[in-house]
């Protein structure tokens, strides 16, 4: 298997802009959950540069639960989100939900994301293959390390290896926290895949108050990233703002970490 240890020993590097995943660096992808506007966005990532994020996330495609949810500004988000990355100095990743739509966001995005709700979409899968841009691949919210793994095996088959792997928590019988953040995966894959693996506590755990303690544990498991759902104004988000971090403690949360990977 192309994603395994057996088939390439050395740990695989993706190079995204100027952030790179699997290699000494711990880069960090912050970001609102969706772009709202230019300036909700150019304010959340003037914060995340600022602190010291290596990228800037925001979805224009948002896929919902309910379909009365805001759905994403699709277009206008990529052409905010193309315009803020720039301005700020900072890569970008946006979530793809149609095959259709590849071609589009991978001309305004340095990253392509494949989200937990669409991880087993095969005909999705094969398309971003194809795109010449490196993709984030989310654990399915139900998937195995197994499934997931045989995700990314399509995308490198067909043709697209720079891929980083993303827990974000999977569905389980505690209903504490939104999902739970399933820690042992970072290891597990660390020893079966060359692929670089982060960490999304911010779905993961589905609310701001858990989303600091569980990036430095992903981070002291050996996670090669961070994933970190940042709003200018959690209270006014528009999708996911319980599990967001306020500017201010994104800021913290990123000291933290310096001290921490410091010690390790
Ligand atoms: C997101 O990153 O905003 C998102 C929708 O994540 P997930 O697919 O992990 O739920
Ligand atoms: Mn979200």
């Amino acid at each position: 298997k192309l994603a395994s240890r057996e088939f390439q020993q050395h740990n695989t590097i993706v190079t995204v802009g100027t952030a790179s995943f699997g290699g000494e660096n711990i880069p960090v992808i912050a970001g609102p959950c969706a772009i709202e506007s230019y300036k909700q966005l150019q304010q959340a990532a003037a914060s995340a540069k600022e602190a010291g994020a290596a990228m800037l996330r925001g979805g224009a495609y948002k896929p919902r639960s309910s379909p009365y949810s805001f759905q994403g500004l699709e277009k206008d988000g990529l052409e905010i989100i193309r315009t803020v990355g720039q301005e700020v100095g900072l890569p970008v990743v946006s979530e793809v939900t149609d095959p259709r739509k590849v071609e589009l966001i991978a001309q305004y995005v340095d990253m392509l994301q494949i989200g937990t709700r669409n991880m087993q979409n095969f005909v999705l899968l094969k398309e971003v293959a194809l795109a010449k841009k490196p993709v984030l691949l989310k654990r399915g919210l139900a998937a195995t390390i197994e499934e997931w793994l045989m995700a990314a095996e399509y995308i490198m088959s067909g043709g697209n290896d720079q891929i980083v792997l993303c827990e974000r928590g999977i569905r389980t019988y505690e209903t504490y926290t939104r999902n739970t953040l399933d820690l042992s995966a970072v290891p597990v894959i660390k020893h079966i895949s060359h692929l670089p693996v982060i960490v999304d506590p911010s779905h993961g755990t589905g609310s701001w108050r858990w989303v600091s303690p569980m990036a430095k544990a992903a981070v002291a498991a050996g996670a090669d990233g961070l994933l970190i759902e940042m709003h200018p104004c959690p209270e006014e988000a528009l999708s996911d703002g319980p599990q967001s971090l306020t500017p201010g403690n994104f800021a913290q949360l990123m000291e933290e970490l310096d001290k921490l990977t410091a010690a390790l």
